[in-house]
């Protein structure tokens, strides 16, 4: 059983030395009543959070890994071995597993069986546009930002796994979208696939003020942070009154110990602005509604969802690292097996 072990607690931006490929063993049988069913990983996800999860004291929704330990994280798998009669072998689950070939997975409420009816769908999508990223940019777009036709949509991190479908959402919802990112290949992207009305490379934008003052002439009516620090500054400065402002991520910010300080923050009295954090967890009521929604508009061509795959569990250490300076194109995925 190949696996991709953390090594140790880190300060900075990840490397991939702070993992390592190791053999190790796994029983190939559950034991008898146990709360646990044997998987083959097929696709795991790569996602910003992770980065938090490699700090000691990491105060946040999710334990930290443990050094020595597999990494964890979402992952497509099938049922190999199981006690459990709804999870028979064969069944496509998603749910947290292990970066490693075959894995023990918890059966609890994050563990999700595949539907058949499905079949359609590639099943890497299962973390990407019908698993977490696809339900928080859902979860953020329309419970947090209370989006209104005709609204001005400012999308950060606009290509990656939750923009790209923010800034999809937001234009079948009737508003004016444009989406910063950091290539001149994800400007294209944005606005020849992805539908985005405008877009920007921000590393190219010597003023981040200037560059949104040209989108949006007449201001911000909804920010979708997915990085915080600078680019949240400026959008705070471009936001109109009652403007809202979902917090999703802060990549931007993940990986330094000397934030970037935020100036702008009296904006949100004077523009009588809305700024809330969330997590996508929060509202897993709503999960069986986003997956009908998106998948009815997929289905319709109404939306696509671009992915970046890996091949092989050994390419997983780099894929997570890529995040960090947006070698991703999309959602990024680690193909360790077809099926
Ligand atoms: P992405 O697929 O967008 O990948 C990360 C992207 O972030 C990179 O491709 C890069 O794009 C951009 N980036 C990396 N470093 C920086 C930097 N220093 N400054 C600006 N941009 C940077 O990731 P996700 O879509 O999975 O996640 C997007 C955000 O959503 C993250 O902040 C994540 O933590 C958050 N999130 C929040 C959840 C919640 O429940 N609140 C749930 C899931 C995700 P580029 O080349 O354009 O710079």
């Amino acid at each position: 059983n190949k696996q991709i072990i953390f090594k140790g607690y880190i300060d900075g931006t990840p490397k991939e030395t702070d993992m390592e490929l190791k053999l190790g063993e796994i029983e190939v049988k559950a034991p008898k009543g146990s709360k646990a069913v044997l998987v083959k990983n097929l696709y795991l996800s790569c996602d910003p959070y992770m980065r938090g999860r490699m700090r000691e004291n990491y105060e946040s929704y999710i334990h930290p890994f443990v050094p020595g330990s597999v990494i964890e994280g979402f992952g497509v798998c099938k049922v190999v071995e199981s006690d459990d009669p709804f999870y028979k072998i064969g069944d496509l689950v998603v749910g947290l597993t292990g970066w490693e070939e075959y894995s023990f997975v918890r059966k609890n409420e994050q563990l999700r069986k595949i539907e058949h009816g499905h079949d359609d769908v590639p099943l890497s999508y299962h973390v990407g546009l019908l698993g977490m990223a696809g339900f928080t940019a859902y979860a953020g777009f329309y419970e947090v930002c209370a989006p209104k036709r005709g609204d001005c949509v400012f999308v950060s991190a606009a290509s990656g796994a939750v923009g790209q479908l923010v800034g999809q959402l937001a234009r079948l919802h009737g508003c004016y979208v444009v989406g910063a990112a950091g290539s001149s290949q994800k400007v294209s992207l944005l606005k020849e696939k992805l539908g985005f009305h405008e877009a920007f490379n921000y590393k190219e934008e010597s003023n981040l003020d200037a560059a949104l003052k040209r989108c949006f002439p007449q201001g911000i009516d909804i920010y979708f942070d997915n990085v915080g620090g600078a680019m949240l500054d400026a959008a705070l400065l471009n936001m109109k009154v009652h403007g809202r402002i979902a917090v999703c991520g802060m990549v931007s910010q993940q990986s330094i110990s000397n934030r970037d300080g935020i100036h702008n923050l009296f904006t949100l009295i004077s523009k009588r602005i809305k700024m809330q954090g969330f997590l996508q967890s929060d509202y897993l009521h709503l999960f069986p509604q986003f997956l009908e929604h998106v998948l009815r508009e997929y289905k319709q061509g109404n939306i696509v969802y671009i992915e970046d795959l890996n091949e092989g569990l050994e390419s997983a250490p780099a894929a997570l690292v890529g995040l960090f300076s947006g070698k991703n194109v999309g959602k990024q995925v680690v193909c360790i097996a077809q099926d």
